[in-house]
């Protein structure tokens, strides 16, 4: 059959023809499961030729997709390829997902501390996204560090650590894989259902018994205006609870960045200062957030009657070592050389260091958090094309959050990069983004709204799109 006539021609329903969905999507119908199934099907084979499934995706980027579309969309895609079932481990399955963002680095302290509450954490992570940085590339900071294990070794570090982060398989939804690319390369990323069936297709294809998800909001999150944030947050929490998986949604602060890090190993050592028992003023925020996203995971996994009762849980797990313990085995049962946590400054090893320091007395007011993940990936800490390494050493330490009061010549941040001349582009990306005024700005909350399926399918319900 030619590629470009694919159709399906399944027990009496009538065959299908992609240009015929291309074309009722392009004038505003809906789709319905068999025909969504059929462009996921097609997508993950290669059945279908990339520039109809660009022209649908354009197509759905404009038209928007319902709810049951998504819905459809997603378990799909799910159902692309192979699957993970934490089965076997005899515990109860449960992962955090964040929609991404600066600093932000939760998923090294949730899940040694759910995994220490008695739950299985198999979290499958990516790499860095844009100003964004990534779970994979901070791990991978670790000399040794693995993180493309295959299913079976997957199952052996949770079966012995209680928690594992890893890779997406190649034969993982790989209806995603190849769609993510072409969004990627065709200015369709930013759809609500897109982005919900993307990321929910490779959460529920672990096999999560519950999800946690922390969607960001902010000057530094891909959504920044907060009704959109809310809309995806919504349509995340009742499409993944219609698929059998319980999900709460947590809209929090990517105003700024999350605690004092932002690289790849340097995100890691402020991880291990935490677990550690240590309270480094600049990472309160990011120990609270940790407590409070852990504390949803062990109370959507059962294991304590409140979420206030799983951020106790979760303190405890912090305060007793048990946490440290479980992270320091997952690094080990990944093939890391857990023995460079002995000595965090010694490890870190930049090529070049630089303070900046404040240039105006006043107080810290506002943060262009989107520019300045754009200037930790410029020191050496991201990528420019698909594929390069990334400088483990290379990040940008903050000296003062927003709202603080800083003097003329006072150290703002220190930066770290791969050479000398790779720090003049981050210095200006940091002189714009940081406003010193003399007025404070207004707190904002670091949780501003939890979504749980009741008042997610209220709010879509409601929702004028
Ligand atoms: N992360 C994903 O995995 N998919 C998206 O579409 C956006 C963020």
């Amino acid at each position: 059959m030619n590629k470009s006539q694919q159709t399906s021609q399944k027990h009496d329903a009538a065959p299908l023809h992609t240009i015929d969905l291309i074309r009722k999507k392009r004038d505003g119908g809906t789709l319905d499961a068999r025909e969504i199934g059929f462009l996921a099907a097609g997508a993950a084979s290669g059945a279908i030729p990339q520039e109809q499934l660009a022209a649908w995706l354009m197509a759905a980027w404009i038209r928007g997709l319902s709810l049951d579309e998504t819905r459809a969309l997603t378990v799909a895609m799910r159902d692309s390829g192979e699957k993970f079932s934490p089965r076997g481990l005899g515990k109860t399955a449960v992962d955090k997902h964040s929609t991404g963002g600066v600093g932000d680095k939760t998923s090294f302290l949730v899940a040694p501390l759910a995994a220490a509450c008695g739950l299985a954490v198999p979290m499958i992570s990516g790499r860095a996204l844009g100003h964004t940085g990534g779970t994979l590339d901070k791990l991978e900071a670790i000399p040794g560090f693995r993180t493309a294990l295959t299913l079976k070794e997957f199952e052996a570090v949770l079966g012995q650590c209680g928690a594992s982060i890893v890779s997406q398989t190649p034969a993982l939804v790989p209806a995603d894989r190849v769609l993510y690319a072409l969004r990627d390369r065709t200015g369709t990323v930013e759809s609500p259902g897109l982005i919900c069936a993307s990321i929910l297709s490779k959460k529920l294809a672990a096999g999560l018994d519950a999800l946690v998800l922390d969607v960001k909001t902010g000057s530094g999150a891909f959504l920044r205006k907060r009704e959109d944030a809310a809309y995806l947050a919504a349509l995340m929490v009742a499409t993944a609870e219609a698929a059998g998986t319980r999900t709460v949604a947590l809209m929090t602060d990517m105003g700024q960045p999350l605690g004092r890090m932002a690289g790849n190993w340097i995100e890691l050592a402020e991880c291990v200062e935490l677990l550690r028992g240590e309270w480094p003023e600049g990472s309160a925020d990011l120990r609270e957030l940790s407590l409070r996203l852990a504390g949803w995971m062990i109370y959507m996994g059962g294991k304590v009657e409140t979420p206030k009762a799983g951020y106790w849980a979760a303190a405890g797990a912090l305060a007793d070592g048990s946490a440290l313990r479980v992270f320091l085995e997952m690094v080990k049962a990944q093939g890391g050389d857990a023995a460079v946590f002995d000595d965090l400054k010694g490890f870190h090893k930049p090529g070049a260091t630089l303070v900046l320091e404040a240039w105006a007395s006043g107080y810290v007011s506002e943060m262009d958090t989107t520019a300045l993940g754009w200037a930790v990936q410029r020191l050496g800490a991201g990528r420019e094309n698909a594929g390069e390494p990334v400088d483990p050493h290379a990040g940008i330490e903050f000296h003062a959050r927003r709202g603080a009061r800083v003097e003329r010549g006072q150290p703002l941040a220190t930066l770290y990069a791969t050479r000398q001349e790779m720090l003049a582009e981050p210095v200006a990306l940091i002189q714009q983004a940081i406003a010193i005024r003399e007025t404070t700005p207004e707190p904002v909350p670091l949780v501003s709204h939890v979504f749980l399926r009741e008042n997610a399918e209220t709010y879509l319900r409601d929702a004028v799109r």
